[in-house]
């Protein structure tokens, strides 16, 4: 794993968190601030962290996920979850997540989170979904009040480990009037294939119900066929692995494959995490990254964070990194852009008045800014 050399990105970074942004790969429990992660342990009573105060903290989050142990990783989220098992907590970090991504200028994200991982001090799912959806209301309403605009959908994620996807499921649609948009199953991918949980999706099929499924990130083709063939996903989380059924000759020749060509073909979104894909192992580098050639050969790729906190990172970051490594400007972040919002959950309608009143005249002014600033430069 390494940082790639910088190349000079075309468009300022304060022009790329100016212009709209749409984030449909967002974790909860992955996206905490790190003082807040010191103010609910020093209110909770909990005593595991290791640093005291929230600049060393940042950075041992940031430096556990880069270590290439998947034990150091996961003991990142031991601490997020440990520190969210109230009520209020539940709220304030819901709250701190609208702000945080409104600040980035995301327009529409869609954020997920497992109800199981916070039921240790006696919280029911129930009771955890509605704190949650309470705190991203009170975050949109702090948002509007500073004049930003945001929406979010809740993704309810059941864990691939565990056996209650059937239940999570029952709890996305009955939540999905009150600001529940779908589902995702998440965790270890190896040895827990997606097919373990088809009565969850065949139930939400029945239902008519929308649904992500983490695959192809640490496990390959197998588990996108499954997520795709057996379960019926809308989109996959990540999906990089992908790049396995697609073959570069030395002349430059692209073959795809069966499999490749289907999720081309059929358009079926893939929920990269540039920085997230680095940190794992499912990408060498940004530079390498295959959202370069994914774009070229068609596929309808997405930006996101993953885990804003383990990554150090923004929708704003990711895109600047892209921007960096291959040179993309205004026009490929709005095709991003657009290309995750066809994506989201929310009806047809919404997603088309979100493109024609948010991300076109945003990216239009961005794009007049840009040339106002070139024009007074020469
Ligand atoms: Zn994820």
């Amino acid at each position: 794993m390494s940082i790639d050399p910088p190349v000079v990105s075309s468009v300022p970074l304060e022009l790329i968190i100016a212009a709209p942004k749409v984030l449909l790969h967002d974790h909860l429990d992955g996206g905490l601030r790190p003082q807040t992660v010191l103010d609910l342990a020093a209110e909770s009573g909990y005593a595991d962290l290791p640093a005291t105060d929230a600049e060393s903290l940042g950075r041992w989050f940031s430096e556990a996920a880069y270590s290439g142990s998947l034990e150091r990783y996961l003991e990142t989220f031991k601490h997020t979850v440990g520190v969210t098992q109230s009520v209020s907590a539940l709220e304030r970090v819901a709250r701190e997540c609208a702000e945080d991504l409104a600040v980035d200028g995301v327009v529409y994200a869609e954020v997920r989170f497992a109800p199981e991982l916070h039921v240790e001090k006696g919280l029911n799912e129930r009771e955890i979904i509605e704190a949650v959806l309470s705190g991203f209301a009170s975050g949109i309403k702090a948002v509007a009040a500073g004049g930003r605009e945001i929406r979010i959908g809740v993704l309810l994620t059941a864990m691939r480990t565990a056996a209650n996807a059937r239940s999570i499921a029952e709890l996305a649609v009955e939540y999905r009037d009150r600001g529940v948009v779908g589902f995702d199953i998440a965790g270890a991918e190896a040895g827990f294939p997606p097919t373990r949980h088809l009565d969850a999706f065949e139930y939400l099929r029945r239902e008519n119900a929308h649904f992500t499924i983490h695959a192809g990130e640490a496990f390959g083709l197998p588990s996108i066929w499954e997520a795709i063939q057996w379960c019926g996903a809308d989109r996959l989380g990540h999906g990089v692995r992908i790049m396995d059924d697609i073959s570069v000759a030395p002349d430059g020749t692209v073959t795809l494959g069966k499999l490749a060509a289907y999720v081309r073909d059929r358009r079926i979104p893939l929920e990269l995490c540039p920085t997230s894909n680095v940190q794992t192992g499912a990408a060498e580098s940004i530079a390498s990254h295959p959202i370069g050639l994914l774009r070229t050969l068609g596929f309808r790729v997405t930006v996101n964070t993953d885990n804003r906190l383990m990554s150090g990172t923004s929708m704003s970051r990711e895109m600047d990194l892209l921007s960096q490594a291959f040179g993309w400007g205004l026009k490929d972040m709005e095709w991003l852009t657009i290309n995750a919002m066809k994506s989201a959950f929310v009806g047809f309608d919404e997603r088309l008045e979100i493109i024609n009143t948010q991300i076109k005249p945003g990216y239009a002014q961005i794009r007049a800014e840009l040339e106002n600033r070139r024009l007074n430069h020469n």
